[in-house]
């Protein structure tokens, strides 16, 4: 199996260099890839329910991406098999006029997992940094502070019990016009297509280095960036799945031990 290193952002990181056709995950034929993801799942459901019985730590996954990168597709398929009792998935939106008369925390912070608990972000408090700068709505000084207030967030997160596991799907610009084009010629996706979503992607290459900058600026040893090649959607579950698995097996989680003086209890 391939290392997740290559994949993981340090601060000289350049986006080009991954290319998001790449397949690495992707071993064997389709019916034993389907067959590990399937595996991989199942093993994701014993695993947060380890978590749970631990009752002290939980687990927060980040998806951030481009529009048609995946976000939601990653969530059905890497929780297929998990029970809805202990994984959660929030969407965040543009911020209503009640979140943004607040802090841009505030609304990330009201969704945090609970102890035992998996938390899903589709999307997170890194749109606060992607879409102002895209537009210029805040200038670099204001950009850094929102890095740094970002890094103190998520290190509260992780000295209180979180481990944090973020990924950016990274797709090309030529699969989001194949993406983009189905949503409107098939029409039980239509749904999914908002005309301003056209113009965002003219700003394909001011996002690519948006993101470039944000995941340079806030990976860090507690909460690491990882990028992940999305062009192909199985290898995109794949990878993923194996990261929450390898993530979830190193916190060594164990069951509390039971009360001794239940020791020998017969139920009548
Ligand atoms: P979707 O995920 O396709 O349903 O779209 C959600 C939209 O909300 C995207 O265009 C995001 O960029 C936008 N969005 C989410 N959070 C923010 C934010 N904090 N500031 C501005 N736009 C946001
Ligand atoms: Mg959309």
């Amino acid at each position: 199996m391939p290392g997740f290193k290559k994949y993981r952002v340090g601060s000289k990181f350049k986006l080009s260099a991954i290319d998001s056709a790449d397949t690495a995950f992707l071993e064997g034929h389709e019916d034993a890839q389907r067959e590990r993801l399937d595996t991989l799942a199942a093993e994701l459901d014993d695993l947060q329910n380890l978590l749970h019985a631990e009752g002290r730590r939980k687990l927060l996954l980040v998806l951030q991406g481009m529009d048609t990168s995946g976000k939601d597709g990653t969530i059905r398929w890497v929780f297929s098999r998990t029970s809805p009792l202990g994984v959660r998935v929030t969407a965040f939106k543009v911020p209503s006029e009640d979140e943004r008369a607040r802090d841009f925390l505030w609304r990330c912070h009201a969704v945090v997992p609970r102890s035992g608990e998996i938390m899903v972000w589709n999307r997170s408090h890194y749109e606060d940094v992607l879409v102002p700068v895209v537009e210029g709505w805040i200038d670099p000084a204001e950009t850094r502070r929102r890095y740094a207030q970002i890094d103190d967030f998520e290190r509260l997160l992780t000295e209180t019990g979180t481990v944090i596991v973020k990924c950016m799907l990274h797709i090309g610009e030529d699969v989001q016009r194949e993406r983009l084009q189905a949503r409107i010629d098939e029409p039980d996706k239509r749904w999914k297509f908002r005309l301003d979503d056209l113009d965002v992607r003219k700003k394909w290459s001011d996002y690519q280095r948006a993101y470039e900058k944000a995941l340079a600026a806030t990976s860090s040893a507690h909460a690491p960036w990882h990028v992940v090649p999305a062009d192909s959607k199985r290898h995109r579950n794949l990878m993923i799945a194996q990261l929450l698995v390898n993530t979830l097996r190193e916190m060594k989680l164990k069951p509390p031990p039971g009360d001794p003086a239940l020791e020998g209890l017969v139920v009548k």
